[in-house]
């Protein structure tokens, strides 16, 4: 589709919109009013209208918070702030991400480690044929979590907790995959 399948009414009105949208977008008061919609602008870092709502709730940080109707355009506006919050150290964990050290010493960890069965069989024939779990009890923590298996097999095992995981690991290696949660953002030790 070109401009010439528009009428040149059409196009004035939307050009004339245009400029409209920027100039509130430059004055000091901007007429923007955050709402739910907030989420899905792509332009919320630049938006004078998202910083002020910042200040709007640090200003009522304070006990007796607002409670009524009041508390609840402040729970809105909380939660909007909240996720402004949010998408700044999303966009500090990119730009950390492609330029570590670019803000001081803030870094990104390596993130929590998981475990996760990749070969549910394998586990069954490992831990049964160990005879620490029964079948029963095998199918009963058929939902995957591991941290319910290793304690059955720990309670079984009658060895120091220690020692059980370390055998319940072992038995399990093949079939465990080790996976990361992303990493949050920590501060690097001073260096002395
Ligand atoms: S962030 Fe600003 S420009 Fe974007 S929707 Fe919210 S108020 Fe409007």
């Amino acid at each position: 589709m070109h401009a010439k399948d528009f009428p040149p009414e059409y196009l004035i009105a939307v050009h004339r919109e245009l400029l409209a949208t920027i100039a509130a977008g430059n004055v000091a008061d901007p007429k923007a009013t955050p709402g739910w919609y907030c989420r899905y602008c792509t332009g919320r870092l630049v938006c004078p209208s998202a910083s002020m709502e910042i200040e709007l709730v640090e200003r009522k940080i304070a006990y007796p918070l607002p409670e009524g109707k009041d508390g609840e355009v402040f729970i809105d506006q909380v939660k909007r702030v909240s996720s402004l919050c949010d998408q700044i150290i999303k966009h500090y964990k990119k730009r950390l991400h492609d330029d570590p050290g670019c803000v001081g010493i803030w870094r990104i960890s390596e993130g929590d480690e998981y475990r996760s069965i990749t070969d549910l069989e394998g586990a069954f024939v490992a831990l049964v044929s160990d005879g620490h779990i029964t079948q029963d009890e095998f199918m009963e923590c058929c939902d995957g979590h591991i941290g319910k298996l290793e304690k059955k097999y720990c309670n079984r095992a009658g060895k120091p907790a220690v020692q059980a995981k370390k055998e319940f690991n072992n038995l399990l290696a093949p079939v465990v995959e080790l996976k990361r949660k992303a990493g949050s953002l920590e501060k690097a030790k001073e260096l002395l």
